[in-house]
């Protein structure tokens, strides 16, 4: 007898995460493995040894793609390598982002044009390639992966609120195009966790004790926080949820 849990289970789905290698992303690709899937990792570096050891772990299939994702030259590249490597694309979570700080008066373009093609250009190109594919199969998932600062405007970071702005804004406008053609996209918002990308935030003794003060949760997110998000709109359990962003924050913006 099938019951309500295995609305949630992925086997027999593949799926791509970019920016697998560490941080969320890793910690989106194991849990979506560990939920059944298969998962293509695309990386800076092309080194996602630890995130395909998990995957295996799990008795899935993981493969690596090595993408530069600051230039859309590769999206075609790894969307057609995941389909010869694992033979279709059933979920997609855009993860790979960057953050670059600075006050505005000094904001140098080059720092500006760096966060908004790989947090916004690359996540239109491939909710467009992949979505046509979806489209087609009539079936899929996009999660794109938001921030805090797509409702904030943050301290020295408005390229990176910009993009996750618009991460949010372009997830709910293909929400409204593609949900009556099968295809769900929503995305996650989370808040304050510990990965490479909040290192200098978590060096600094003042911002850092600020920041935990006004968490209700009393601790920063880690990676694994985000599997029950990301297996929830992986899954059939989301099948009438779009264009929602779901923010995991540890309450912070309940504050
Ligand atoms: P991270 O620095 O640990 O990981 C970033 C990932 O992006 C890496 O896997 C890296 O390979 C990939 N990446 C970066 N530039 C790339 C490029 N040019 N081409 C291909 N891949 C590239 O940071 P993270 O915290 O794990 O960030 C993951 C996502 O979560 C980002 O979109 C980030 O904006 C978002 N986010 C993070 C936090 C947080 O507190 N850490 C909060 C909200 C949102």
């Amino acid at each position: 007898m099938s019951s309500a849990l295995d609305l949630f289970r992925l086997d027999g789905r593949v799926a791509l995460v970019t920016g697998g290698d560490k941080g969320l992303g890793q910690g989106i690709a194991i849990a979506l493995a560990q939920a059944g899937a298969d998962v293509a990792v695309v990386s800076r570096s092309g080194n996602a040894t630890a995130t395909l050891e998990s995957i295996a772990a799990a008795g899935r299939r993981g493969v690596a793609l090595t993408a530069d994702l600051s230039s859309i030259a590769s999206i075609d590249r790894i969307v057609g390598e995941t389909l010869v490597q694992l033979g279709r694309i059933d979920i997609l979570v855009n993860n790979a982002g960057i953050i670059r700080r600075a006050p505005a008066v000094d904001y140098e373009w080059n720092d500006w044009r760096a966060v908004i093609d790989v947090n916004l250009d690359a996540v239109w190109a491939l909710c467009q390639a992949v979505g046509r594919l979806m489209i087609a199969q009539g079936r899929g998932k996009i999660i794109n992966i938001a921030s805090l600062l797509a409702f904030q405007g943050g301290i020295r970071v408005p390229a990176y609120a910009a993009a996750k702005h618009a991460v949010a804004g372009v997830t709910k406008a293909l929400a409204n195009e593609w949900a009556h053609l099968g295809v769900n996209v929503n995305a996650i918002a989370p808040g304050y966790m510990v990965t490479d990308n909040t290192q200098a935030l978590r060096d600094d003794p003042e911002r850092s004790r600020q920041i935990l003060e006004r968490i209700p949760a009393g601790r920063w997110g880690v990676p694994g926080d985000l599997a029950g998000a990301a297996i929830f709109l992986a899954s059939s359990a989301s099948d009438y949820v779009h264009g929602h962003v779901l923010v995991v924050d540890g309450g912070w913006l309940a504050r």
